[in-house]
């Protein structure tokens, strides 16, 4: 790991020096983590041209010294800014640093000024370490692969259990245990069950409510293991699906199979999305799709690219996304089908591997 980690920063340096900046202080945890392993929940990261140091607080030091041998590590007993200050200070010239506008709040924006005003010339950016983490290395995408199989078999395991009568909280326990207890360290989000009329909620949390016979469920759900996020949905009928709700599945998965054909370097995010739109589109269900097709996926759940109307971003083998086209029917119910792709030269290879036809329990 250490040499990944080592290349992660020296590609930093690199976009640094085009950008014409020295040194940029990383605040936010998933780049940390994905630029020196630190996984504690208090941290800044100064990347400059000849060093890297961590700059923590005195809960995580022992952590931090085990986690990270890619940068100093220094602890903190009076705030991360104040240290940050501190190692900037004597510099003989002026410093051009760039701090992660998007992760410092106003207050502690206005205190860098203060505190580091006179030292450094200090600039906002927005998407830095989000550009480089886009592409995942052959590493992250074994963590990728390795979290949907964790997620994909707490599918199977759970599937027996969903029947008529179980209530939406229950379900979303199992799972999430299920995903803990074989290795998780936790869900990449809160696990959503929705049924019947709930499922036409997108983003529907899993309630008291109990499943009942003639309804279409709709789990969202994913793990985090060794940082790495999956992110699934799957939709069941339970009972003997009426044909229409049966047409309407086998769109939604045409809508799937199309966006997911199109997968390949250098197509346009926004095409992707597009190709899944006109299926609907084809049937007469465009406007029961509310969200976008897609996203990327990684050490967070929604990270670049987005697939999405007016995304100009280039696909580049290494991107990892989702492929989730839905529709949502007030008062009826709703159908999700969501699958991991990793981008490859030549088009894209799932991570996810759980059949995607319509379940009727
Ligand atoms: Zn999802
Ligand atoms: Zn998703």
């Amino acid at each position: 790991m250490r040499a990944l980690y080592r290349q992660r920063l020296q590609a930093l340096r690199e976009l640094l020096a085009r950008q014409r900046v020295e040194a940029l202080l990383v605040t936010h945890l998933p780049n940390i983590f994905y630029l020196c392993g630190f996984t504690g929940s208090s941290g800044a990261l100064l990347v400059e041209p000849d060093r890297a140091t961590l700059i923590t607080d005195p809960r995580y030091s022992t952590q931090a010294c085990d986690e990270v041998h890619v940068a100093r590590v220094r602890v903190a007993a009076q705030g991360l800014l104040t240290a940050v200050a501190g190692l900037l200070a004597g510099r003989r010239r002026r410093l051009k640093l760039a701090f992660e506008a998007a992760h410092v709040p106003v207050s502690q924006r206005d205190e860098l000024v203060r505190r580091l005003g006179r030292q450094v010339h200090l600039r906002g950016v927005a998407g830095w370490v989000e550009a480089l983490r886009a592409r995942k290395d052959a590493e992250e995408l074994e963590r990728m692969r390795a979290s949907a199989a964790l997620a994909c078999q707490v599918w199977t395991e759970v599937l027996p259990l969903v029947r008529p009568g179980v209530r939406e909280l229950e379900l979303a326990a199992e799972i999430e245990y299920r995903m803990r207890r074989a290795g998780a360290s936790g869900p990449a989000f809160d696990t959503i069950v929705a049924s019947g009329a709930r499922a036409a909620l997108p983003h529907g949390r899993a309630t008291a409510k109990q499943l009942q016979k003639n309804e279409l469920v709709v789990f969202d759900w994913g793990a985090i293991l060794r940082g790495y996020c999956s992110d699934l949905t799957r939709t069941v009928f339970l009972g003997r699906a009426p044909a229409r709700i049966r047409k309407w599945y086998d769109v939604v998965r045409a809508a799937q199979q199309a966006a997911w054909a199109m997968l390949r370097p250098g197509v346009a995010a926004e095409a992707v999305d597009a190709a899944a739109r006109s299926v609907l589109q084809r049937h007469g269900l465009a406007r029961y799709f509310t969200h976008s097709t897609g996203h990327g996926l990684g050490i967070e759940v929604h990270e670049e690219p987005r697939l999405a109307r007016r995304q100009k971003t280039r696909l580049e083998a290494g991107h990892v996304v989702t492929i989730e086209p839905g529709i949502y029917l007030p008062g009826m119910g709703g159908i999700r089908i969501e699958d991991d792709l990793a981008v490859t030269p030549v088009g894209a290879t799932p991570l996810t591997h759980v059949p995607r036809e319509l379940l009727e329990l």
